[in-house]
C-alpha cells in the first residue's frame, strides 16, 4: 500500500513512517500542509494519514480542498489531539473517512488504513458476481474458479452471467434462448448443448457444476447433488 503521512510533529511522523514502512508499505512524508497538498494531488496513494494542526494549510482545509477542488477520493485517516465531538464532525464534514485521537497505537493506524484501502478497492470488486468458488467479472467477460481462469464461448459466458446473477432463481428455457439468440429460433438442442459445455467447463475446473436442471422448466444455479445447501 502507498501511504502519505502529513504530520508536522517529528516524533509522531518518524514513528509512523518507520512503522508503516517496516510493514511493507511505500511511505511518503510531508511536514507541512502545502507540501502535503502537493504530494496528495500529484501522487497515487492508497491512503493518507493527516494531522489536523499543521503549519501552512490546516488539515481540515487540506482535506476539503483535496475533495472539493482536486476531486481526490483517496481514503483519509485524520490523526489529532482534538477529541471534541465538534472536531470529529468537522473532520467528516471536510471529507475525512476516519478519525483517530492521539495518543494512538501504531497497529490501530495500520488496521484502519488497511480497512479504508480495502473498502476503496471493493468499489471495483463489487461488480463481480460470485457463486461458490466461481467468480464472473462482467467488465472483462472473464470467469475464474478458485482464482484460475476458465475459458468459455460467448454464449456460455452469457448463460453463466444470467444464472450467477440470480442464484436459485429458475430461468426458463425460452427465457435463456431469447437471451442467447434473440428472436431467431435456435435449433432445438442448442441450449442444451451450450449448457452441457458450460457444465463441463465448471466440472473440469472444480469437480462439479452447480447448475440444476429443473425438468420441464429450465435451469438454475444451485448447490449440486451431494452438496446440500
Ligand atoms: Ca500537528
Amino acid at each position: 500500500m502507498r501511504v502519505l503521512i502529513i504530520e508536522d510533529d517529528l516524533d509522531i511522523a518518524t514513528n509512523l513512517y518507520e512503522f508503516l514502512e517496516g510493514r511493507g508499505n511505500v511511505v511518503d512524508l510531508a511536514r507541512d500542509g502545502v507540501t502535503g497538498m502537493h504530494l496528495a494531488v500529484s501522487g497515487d496513494f492508497d491512503a493518507i494519514v493527516l494531522d489536523l494542526g499543521l503549519p501552512g494549510v490546516d488539515g481540515l482545509c487540506l482535506c476539503s480542498k483535496l475533495r472539493r477542488e482536486a476531486r481526490q477520493d483517496v481514503p483519509i485517516l485524520i490523526l489529532t489531539a482534538r477529541d471534541m465531538l465538534d472536531d470529529k464532525l468537522a473532520a467528516f464534514d471536510s471529507g475525512a473517512d476516519d478519525y483517530l485521537v492521539k495518543p494512538f497505537a501504531l497497529r490501530e493506524v495500520e488496521a484502519r488504513l488497511n480497512a479504508l484501502a480495502a473498502r476503496r478497492r471493493g468499489r471495483v470488486v463489487d461488480r463481480r458476481l460470485c457463486y461458490e468458488a466461481i467468480e464472473y467479472d462482467p467488465a472483462e467477460f472473464s470467469v475464474t474458479v478458485e482464482g484460475k481462469t476458465v475459458h468459455l464461448s460467448r454464449k456460455c459466458l452469457r448463460l453463466l452471467e444470467m444464472l450467477i446473477s440470480a442464484p436459485h432463481r429458475v430461468f426458463t428455457r425460452s427465457e435463456l434462448e431469447r437471451e442467447l439468440w434473440g428472436e431467431e429460433h435456435p435449433q432445438s438442442d442448442s441450449l442444451r448443448s451450450h449448457m452441457h459445455l458450460l457444465r463441463r467447463a465448471l466440472t473440469d475446473a472444480q469437480g462439479h457444476a452447480p447448475i440444476e436442471t429443473v425438468h420441464g422448466v429450465g435451469y438454475r444455479f444451485a448447490v449440486s447433488d451431494g452438496r446440500q445447501a
